[in-house]
C-alpha cells in the first residue's frame, strides 16, 4: 500500500553513501580526526582542562567571527545556555514565554528553571518555525500594554520574551516575528542550538533576537562533547552573562566575592579545544551537508523538506514529508528494521503530561508535521575524510 520502490530506492542511497559495513548507520554521528586528539591532548598536557584556558577565549572568536556576532559567551549546554539568555533578558517568576511545541523538551524546560511558563505557538508548513501569523494573532487577542509590558489579559501574567527554533535547521521567518515582537515590547531569544550555518537573508541565525544560543551536543552540526554558546551585539547583556556564567564572582587577585546567586555554566577548556577543531571543519561540513540533500531531494517518489525562500539551511537533519501517520510508521518500523536510524519528530510539547496544561493556539500545523516527519541520515561521511594528522 506503501511506496515501498521508493522507500527501497532511498535505503539504497543512504548504504551507499554511508557504507554498509559499519553495523547501524546513525542519524548524525560527529566526525573527528588528529586534529581535536591533538588539541584535546594539548590541554591535558598544559593541566588546563576546567573552565580556565585559552580554547574557551579561540571558541568563541571563532563562533563571533563566523556568526558575524560581536559577543560569543560559551557554557556547558544548550540547555543552560537558553536558561543564561532568558535570564539576562530579564525573565522572572510568574512571566509567559511564548515559543512552540514543535521542538525539543529543552526549550520548554529552560522557560520552566525561571519558575515562568511557556505558551505554544503553532509553526508554519514551509519553514517549521514559529508562525508569524499564529504569534501576532495571539499577541492582539489576548494581550495589551501595561506601562510598556506586554500583559496577557486573561492572566494579568508578563509575556517578557519569545523564543521561536529554528527547526532542524531551517530558518523561521525571523525578521517578521522580530518586527511583531518589537512592537508588543517582547525581547526576542533565538532558540538556535540546530542551525549553527544556517542563515536567513543572509544574516546568521541567532542575530536576529537579543541573543541567540547554539548547541554543541553530541549530535548537533559541531559538537565540543557537551556544549553550547550565547552570541548577541549587546555588550551588557554578553558581560551579564559572562558573569552569571561564572558564579557572579567579582574579579580579584584572591578574594572570593559574588554579587548575586548564580551558576558555574562555563564551558570547560577541554571541552572547547575539540570546539576549535571543529569550527575550522564547519565550511566543509556545510558544503558537504548540502550536497547530500540535495541528493536527497533528487530521489523520485519522496516529498524531502527544503530550504525556503530568502533562507539558507545548514541541513542538520534531513527531513521526509510522509503522507499519513501510519505510512510514517511503516517507514520507520522499515528502515530502522535494515539498520538505518531514522526517528520521528519529537512528541509535541502540549501533548506530554508535563506541559499539557500550558497556555496555547490551535496547534494543527505542528500535529500535522509532528505526525509526518521521519529524519534521515545526515551526518558527513567522516571515513572519507583525509587522515590530517601526519600534517601535523
Ligand atoms: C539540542 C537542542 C537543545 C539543547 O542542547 P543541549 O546542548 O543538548 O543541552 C535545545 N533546543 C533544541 C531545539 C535542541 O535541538
Amino acid at each position: 500500500m506503501f511506496n515501498h520502490q521508493a522507500w527501497s530506492l532511498l535505503l539504497a542511497h543512504i548504504n551507499q553513501y554511508y557504507g554498509q559495513e559499519k553495523g547501524v548507520i546513525p542519524l548524525h554521528a560527529p566526525c573527528f580526526d588528529a586534529r581535536e586528539k591533538a588539541l584535546v591532548v594539548d590541554t591535558i598536557e598544559s593541566t588546563f582542562v576546567s573552565s580556565v584556558g585559552a580554547y574557551v577565549t579561540e571558541f568563541e572568536q571563532a563562533v563571533a567571527l563566523f556568526t558575524g556576532a560581536k559577543h560569543a559567551v560559551a557554557v556547558v549546554n544548550g540547555t543552560m545556555g537558553l536558561y543564561l539568555a532568558l535570564k539576562v533578558v530579564g525573565i522572572q517568576p510568574n512571566d509567559l514565554v511564548l515559543t512552540q511545541s514543535l521542538t525539543f523538551v529543552a526549550t520548554p524546560n529552560a522557560i520552566k528553571m525561571h519558575q515562568a511558563d511557556p505558551v505554544f505557538i503553532d509553526v508554519e508548513h514551509k519553514t517549521l518555525g514559529l508562525c508569524p501569523e499564529s504569534l501576532s494573532a495571539f499577541l492582539n487577542e489576548h494581550t495589551e500594554q501595561q506601562l510598556g509590558q506586554c500583559v496577557h489579559r486573561q492572566t494579568g501574567r508578563v509575556i517578557r520574551a519569545c523564543m521561536p527554533m529554528h527547526t532542524l535547521g531551517f530558518p523561521a521567518r525571523i525578521d517578521v516575528i522580530l518586527e511583531i515582537c518589537n512592537q508588543h515590547n517582547v525581547a526576542l531569544v533565538e532558540d538556535a542550538a540546530e542551525s549553527l550555518g544556517s542563515l536567513y537573508k543572509g544574516l546568521h541565525t541567532g542575530r536576529f533576537g537579543k541573543v541567540g544560543v547554539f548547541s554543541f551536543n553530541g549530535n548537533k552540526v559541531i559538537t565540543t562533547g557537551g556544549g553550547g554558546m550565547l552570541i548577541t551585539d549587546d555588550d551588557e547583556l554578553a558581560a551579564s552573562a559572562k558573569h552569571l556564567s561564572t558564579t557572579a564572582k567579582i574579579s580579584h587577585a584572591w578574594k572570593f566575592e559574588h554579587d548575586e546567586s548564580a551558576y558555574n555554566l562555563r564551558m570547560p577548556n577541554i571541552n572547547a579545544a575539540l570546539g576549535v577543531a571543529q569550527m575550522q571543519k564547519l565550511p566543509s561540513f556545510l558544503a558537504e551537508k548540502r550536497h547530500w540533500a540535495l541528493s536527497y531531494q533528487q530521489l523520485p517518489g519522496l516529498v524531502m523538506l527544503k530550504e525556503s525562500n530568502n533562507s539558507q539551511a545548514n541541513y542538520w537533519l534531513n527531513a521526509l514529508l510522509c503522507e499519513s501517520e501510519a505510512e510514517r510508521d511503516a517507514f520507520l518500523e522499515f528502515s530502522n528494521g535494515q539498520n538505518i536510524q531514522t526517528r520521528p519528530l519529537w512528541t509535541p510539547m502540549h501533548q506530554l503530561p508535563i506541559y499539557k496544561d500550558c497556555l496555547r493556539t490551535d496547534l494543527p500545523n505542528t500535529e500535522w508535521l509532528a505526525q509526518r516527519i521521519v529524519n534521515l541520515p545526515s551526518g558527513v561521511v567522516c571515513s572519507k575524510k583525509p587522515e590530517k594528522g601526519s600534517h601535523g
